[in-house]
């Protein structure tokens, strides 16, 4: 059903779109600094 891809759902949100703030190093919902580490413990943010 390619059609249900496209549907936005604002109802249950996208898990992807606050995954993507969360470090992979520390595993903190936090942000990436300019010089793309975490915020939160400095490590590389990729
Ligand atoms: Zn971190």
């Amino acid at each position: 059903m390619p059609e249900e891809s496209e549907r936005p759902e604002p109802e249950g949100g996208d898990p992807a779109c606050w995954l993507d703030q969360v470090c992979p190093a520390c595993g903190r919902l936090t942000e990436r600094t300019a010089e793309g580490r975490c915020a939160a413990c400095g490590e590389p943010w990729d």
